[in-house]
């Protein structure tokens, strides 16, 4: 990790460029989780495009997209003062200390730590990744009703904005601890989902577009290396098929 790399934030996006396939696919795609593609619909900011440099990627804390007295009567400067300066900045350090640590692991060889690590990484990098999305979640010209395509969306959804809107809210006030309510595009499906995360740092990273799974629930392999799951996941490697991670990934990108 090198001080001074920065992600690529990107341009603002307009409502039509949203509406694009290609724009809803690169900004819409997102994750819970290493094994469930749960997209993320993101408000334009191009955060999920990391700038490259001698293949290391640094984050950075982007900027309010809005004056942090923006919101008052909703939220107050000083509230985002704090949320945005400490808190979100938090998870940039956090991050980008753990994937300088993950990187020390694999020069090493010394995976001792890779459980803690790849918690670290979960949360500060979903820490990132819903902040970034939250601060572009709201505007100070924002409210009123959504128009277009997700409109469209949501009465094919969830049969209507009110609807959609009474649902989020029930969600949310549900979700406990480092909680988050979500919406969603599902890609498989082509349709909009509410979600609500729990404990972000589940071992999963929202935004994340997943290239490649294993899976290591017993089912998947017991009846041939009954507790030898480590000979399983060693020998998947033997039929691992790149191709149809190398054309996800083009997809992604
Ligand atoms: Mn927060």
């Amino acid at each position: 990790m090198h001080e001074g790399e920065t992600a690529n934030h990107g341009p603002r996006r307009t409502p039509s460029d949203m509406e694009s396939g290609a724009m809803n696919r690169r900004q819409a795609l997102g994750c819970l989780g290493a094994a469930a593609a749960i997209p993320l619909v993101a408000t334009g900011s191009g955060f999920l495009s990391p700038a490259r440099a001698q293949g290391q990627v640094a984050y950075t804390l982007p900027p309010l997209p809005y004056e942090k007295n923006a919101l008052e009567g909703f939220l107050s400067a000083e509230i985002l003062e704090i949320h945005h300066d400490k808190h979100h900045a938090g998870y940039v350090r956090g991050l980008n200390g753990t994937l300088t640590k993950l990187e020390e692991a694999r020069a090493s060889n010394d995976y001792e730590a890779i459980k803690a690590l790849t918690r670290a990484l979960a949360f500060h990098g979903s820490g990132h990744v819903l902040h970034t999305l939250y601060w572009n979640s709201m505007s100070p010209q924002g409210g009123g009703e959504p128009t277009g395509r997700l409109r469209e969306m949501m009465e094919s959804s969830f049969g209507g904005v009110e609807s959609f809107q009474a649902h989020f809210k029930a969600a949310t006030k549900k979700a406990e601890a480092s909680g988050w309510g979500i919406l969603a595009y599902e890609p498989l499906g082509g349709r909009l989902v509410i979600l609500a995360a729990e404990s972000h740092q589940q071992m999963g990273l929202q935004g994340c577009v997943p290239l490649l799974v294993c899976d290591v629930w017993e089912h998947a392999y017991y009846l041939k290396y009954q507790n030898r799951r480590a000979d399983y996941v060693d020998r998947f490697m033997e039929v691992v098929n790149w191709d149809h991670a190398a054309q996800r990934l083009a997809e992604a990108e």
